[in-house]
């Protein structure tokens, strides 16, 4: 399994933008309309865009509505690369990136005829 990458496929799968924790955040909504003015077909920096913390590390925003429910949970990328393992394993605007190592460990021991059984207790946090 990669790591994630900051990449347009993965913000447009991203829930962020749809979550409550970000929906009052003034910063958020500047940032959004701040994308609007940039060329679509161009990424932006990390910092300017409100989402893919999974990638990218803690939000920049400090307005956050940080006691409302995660949405990463709903969204493909969480589950494509089963961060319900990993550490973190939600709210990654706070917490911080996913863990690469942990991400690569993972996978090898699946890779290597893991007990599907034991996965769970084996990399559950
Ligand atoms: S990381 Fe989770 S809590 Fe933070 S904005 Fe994204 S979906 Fe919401
Ligand atoms: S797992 Fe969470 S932070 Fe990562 S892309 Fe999905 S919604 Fe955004």
């Amino acid at each position: 399994m990669a790591v994630i990458d900051f990449t347009k496929e993965n913000m447009e799968k991203c829930q962020c933008l749809r979550c409550p924790v970000q929906d009052t955040s003034e910063c958020v909504k500047t940032k959004l309309e701040n994308l609007k003015n940039l060329n679509p077909d161009i990424l932006p920096d990390a910092q300017d865009f409100p989402g893919v913390y999974c990638a990218n590390g803690c939000a920049y925003c400090e307005d956050l509505n940080r006691e409302k429910e995660c949405q990463c949970p709903t969204c493909g990328i969480w589950e494509d690369y089963g961060l319900g393992n990993a550490t973190p394993s939600f709210k990654y605007c706070q917490n911080g990136k996913v863990d690469e190592y942990e991400i690569f460990e993972e996978d090898k021991y699946l890779e290597e005829g893991g007990n599907e059984e034991l996965e769970k207790d084996t990399f559950e946090r």
